[in-house]
């Protein structure tokens, strides 16, 4: 797409390491229009510990899959995933997940880029920190701070689910990428943390196709 975004150094290569699903692989691969499938498994040190289907309907993707924690019975899930669009600042439209959690009797329903496997379901990267820390002062949380401060005081809203604030009247374009720019780096950074942290939560996970 090469749109806002894209591109980021050091993420790239990492996402397909752990248990997660990603929004604009799978729309590049063909696996969001209505009717594809396919599927795949997870291994860690060579043992499956878990498999996927995936099943693409109208506006949202059915996930079938086994899951297996701690050495209890294998489990099979079916969970729908609420799909939707946004409009590229520069043409084109990018898809999103909306994310299916349900805490404490209420859906999160945050619009997301990619979901990770919690302890049975895939949930935003929210969810899965609040199922699994405490701890608001990990160094994803300050990063996320930081770029939302940015996108806030530009007039947007925070989230890196929002549309890049538009440059303030009266403000110099160069300021305003700077601010972009540092918006950029910030969520970056929050990604790298959050990768981190996940690789210390499931060590050894990777991904095979099937
Ligand atoms: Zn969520």
């Amino acid at each position: 797409m090469g749109g806002y975004g894209s591109g980021r150094p050091g993420w790239r290569p990492k996402a397909e390491q752990f248990r997660s699903l990603d929004v604009n692989r799978l729309r590049k691969a063909g696996l969001l229009k209505s009717g594809y499938s396919c599927g795949w498994r997870w291994t860690v040190d060579g043992e499956k510990v878990a498999s996927i289907s995936i099943r693409a309907e109208v506006g949202r993707l059915v996930l079938v899959y086994r899951i297996r924690s701690n050495g209890s019975d294998w489990e099979e899930v079916e969970e729908p995933i609420p799909l939707t669009e946004t409009d590229c600042p520069y043409g084109g439209t990018r898809p999103w997940f909306r994310c299916p959690a349900v805490r404490n009797g209420r859906y999160c329903g945050r619009r997301v880029g990619k979901l990770f496997l919690g302890q049975k379901y895939f949930v935003c990267r929210h969810c899965l920190g609040l199922a699994y820390t405490s701890q608001s002062e990990e160094p994803m949380h300050r990063h996320n701070r930081r770029a939302n401060k940015i996108r806030t005081a530009l007039g947007g809203e925070p989230g890196t689910a929002s549309m890049p604030p538009p440059k303030p009247k009266g403000m110099h374009w160069r300021t305003y990428w700077r601010k972009i720019d540092a918006i950029d780096t910030a969520d970056a950074a929050g990604d790298m943390a959050f990768a981190n942290w996940v690789y210390r939560r499931f060590p050894g996970a990777k991904l095979d196709d099937l």
